[in-house]
């Protein structure tokens, strides 16, 4: 592993992305510029007599990489992959940061790097990566819209079939319930008792009754309008007239923070919101909660319905992105089969929403087929196993 060790760009309070007022950093574009740089100086001239075959390139963060691998000009250059995990994330910044980085005008053009009269990190890796991959199929579908391209859905299907989708896998270890030092209790596929146990410190931790018989929902989530958690807020009274709660952890849109705050205030022992990002506790939240609410308007691929399929906490999903990849909707069919391991719905609005609460809170009160369904879930595949080869396989395409 390589270090770009720059404390004037690097060594500061806050996020990697964001200053401590949740903007930006104003230096963004020389942050992850400067990253670019070296990997592409690496890349070309390699380090301690080794040369890479592929660049792999992630987000606009690391999406100049490819355009200065080729201004470099170099007589076998490594061949580049470009990955969007979020195309909401562009790293679009003033025309004339371009001679920051000595890009010349030829690249500079609305088929280069050039986007709108601005220079967009992410187009330049999009044009010049050999391939490009995004992290589920059903999201490079969607990336091809203008729904979901937000903008560059032109340069992707000018791509063609240099773009396609791999979905995500997690880390099998560190996401472990027989294991997890974070939960009260461990438990695995022989002992699904335990997770009471585990929703019992989480009803402890979020001020929520213990004696309550609907299911407990959680959600662990940046507060975005992209995460739809603003139709979850719509629908919470529902919720908890269904008998259920829901306990909440995130943290990001003021509005929608102060939003959850109240709702705990308005349904004490029912609705339980910790602001703020903690992730032992998100892994106790996967451990006891009995379903898991992701109802993004748009998921790349998504984590925390891979993390509750393996915590056997089930996914209620919005039908988009990953989430439409990973989870396998509960009907008769499904659940004939062995197959189920969530809830999907669509469209994503309130009323969908609200139905797909309601269907969960009916299955859990079948306890035969709620816990069929947790075993399917839990079983699903989650890891690398299937998505390495695919990536294996693009990388031996590039080579051969
Ligand atoms: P995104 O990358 O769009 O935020 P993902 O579902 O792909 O969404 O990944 C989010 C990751 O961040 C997951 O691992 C999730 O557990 C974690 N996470 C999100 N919010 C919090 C939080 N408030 N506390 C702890 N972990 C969080």
């Amino acid at each position: 592993m390589l270090l770009l060790d720059a404390p004037h760009l690097y060594d500061r309070p806050g996020n990697i992305y964001l200053d401590d007022k949740g903007q930006d950093w104003h230096d963004n574009h020389l942050r992850f510029g400067a990253l670019c740089v070296a990997a592409a100086k690496v890349a070309v001239e390699g380090i301690k007599r080794r040369k890479p075959d592929i660049v792999h390139a992630h987000d606009w963060q690391a999406g100049l990489t490819p355009l200065l691998i080729k201004m470099a000009d170099a007589k076998k250059p490594p061949r580049c992959v470009t990955t969007i995990h979020n195309i909401a994330f562009q790293g679009l910044f003033h025309w004339s940061i371009k001679d920051t980085f000595s890009i010349p005008n030829k690249y500079f053009t609305s088929e280069g790097a050039e986007y709108w009269g601005n220079l967009s990190f992410l187009k330049a890796g999009l044009v010049f990566g050999d391939k490009i991959t995004t992290v589920s199929p059903t999201y490079a579908r969607e990336l091809l819209t203008p729904e979901f391209g937000m903008g560059l859905e032109g340069v992707l299907q000018a791509r063609g079939e240099d773009f396609s989708g791999i979905v995500n896998g997690i880390d099998l270890k560190a996401w472990n319930p027989s294991t997890d030092p974070q939960l009260e209790t461990n438990y695995n596929l022989k002992s699904l008792g335990r997770k009471k146990e585990n929703r019992a410190a989480i009803a402890k931790r979020f001020g929520l009754e213990e004696k309550s018989k609907g299911p407990l929902f959680c959600v662990v989530s940046r507060l975005t309008e992209q995460k739809g958690l603003d139709l979850l807020l719509e629908v919470l009274p529902d919720l908890v007239g269904r008998g259920a709660q829901l306990a909440l952890l995130g943290s990001g849109s003021k509005s929608l923070e102060a939003g959850y705050l109240d709702a705990a205030r308005r349904f004490p022992g029912q609705v339980g919101v910790e602001i703020g990002y903690d992730e032992n506790l998100s892994h106790l939240m996967q451990g006891g909660s009995d379903a898991i609410l992701v109802p993004s308007r748009f998921e790349p691929c998504g984590l925390t319905q891979l993390y509750g399929l393996r915590y056997g906490t089930i996914p209620v999903v919005a039908r988009t992105g990953g989430l439409a990849d990973t989870v396998i909707d509960a009907n008769e069919e499904t659940i004939a089969a062995k197959a189920a391991t969530g809830i999907q719905f669509d469209p994503v609005t309130a009323d969908a929403l609200r139905i797909a609460i309601v269907r969960t809170c009916d299955l859990f009160d079948q306890p035969k087929v709620w816990n069929s369904i947790i075993r399917n879930a839990m079983q699903y595949p989650v890891g690398w196993d299937q998505s390495a080869p695919e990536y294996r396989a693009l990388y031996e395409t590039l080579l051969s």
